[in-house]
């Protein structure tokens, strides 16, 4: 006997990459190695398109909260912005790999992790089921992010 299982549409799209321009690649770097040992939590500007999801900007949340293992910000206070795409928060573990606690607080459509010792390479972005993205960080010259 045979069993045909649907398969899963999800996984046949082409997954949407993230593009992290250079200079936020940076900002999150910086932002991140300033509050170690703590997390550290930004809100990442930038656009959504049907193959990728643009990261040009980012916004340090307003009333926010860090501890060393917890960071984020009251959502309701922040002002509406369309700009707002999803957070950067920062790991002084490491892990990059999204926390519970993570994935029950997402906002937006990506998720970026990054872990200590805080460069290029423990950068990860997530979706809200807390599956990775390839994560593609542009060059400084590159136009899609200037
Ligand atoms: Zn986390």
């Amino acid at each position: 006997m045979l069993f045909f299982r649907k398969k899963n549409d999800d996984k046949q799209r082409p997954r949407k990459e993230v593009l992290l321009s250079r200079k936020s690649a940076d900002g999150i770097i910086t932002y991140a190695k300033t509050w170690h040992p703590y997390e550290g939590i930004l809100i990442l500007k930038g656009k959504s398109r049907k193959a990728d999801i643009t990261i040009d900007g980012l916004v340090v949340p307003p009333f926010s909260s860090h501890g060393p293992y917890y960071s984020g910000f009251p959502v309701y206070d922040l002002p509406f912005d369309l700009s707002y795409i999803g957070t950067a928060h920062s790991h002084p573990g490491s892990s990059n790999n999204p926390s519970l606690e993570d994935l029950n607080n997402y906002f937006g459509l990506v998720s970026i992790i990054i872990n200590y010792p805080y460069d290029d390479t423990t950068i990860a972005a997530f979706d809200r089921n807390g599956e990775r993205f390839t994560l593609r960080i542009l060059p400084s010259d590159d136009k899609r992010t200037s």
